[in-house]
């Protein structure tokens, strides 16, 4: 499993500099880009019991950095197709992204049911 980026900032000794998206290595790692590697490491993943109202606040300051960071759709797929089970990845919470698998798994047997039967090819 990957490790989040927000999660690799609290261990990292040297914050990497952000890449220009321009510039981008298409064989680096999306997270090297990631802007929560030098950014707010605790605003990602709540904190045991954290009241309603401090966990909304920090979800939306966790989702504004988010919104300027080059790799939020690469960061959004991985956290879907793991899935993350926690934390605040590409701009969603665990509950938003729940729901957006909820509707592709929802999509994906719409698509199947309305596909064409298999046609059986003539034997020989
Ligand atoms: S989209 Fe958000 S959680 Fe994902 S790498 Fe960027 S800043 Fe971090």
């Amino acid at each position: 499993m990957l490790h989040p980026p927000h999660q690799s900032l609290q261990v990292a000794a040297v914050p990497q500099q952000r890449v220009p998206v321009r510039n981008r290595d298409q064989d680096a790692p999306w997270h090297t880009e990631a802007v929560c590697r030098r950014d707010e490491a605790g605003l990602f993943f709540a904190p045991s019991k954290e009241p309603t109202a401090a966990r909304l606040s920090r979800e939306e300051a966790a989702k504004r950095v988010c919104a300027r960071c080059p790799v939020l759709v690469e960061c959004r797929e991985h956290a879907l197709l793991q899935p993350e089970p926690y934390g605040v990845w590409g701009g969603l919470t665990a509950a938003e992204r729940r729901v957006v698998l909820a509707r592709r798994r929802r999509r994906e047997v719409e698509l199947q049911k309305s596909a064409p039967a298999p046609t059986v090819a003539a034997a020989g």
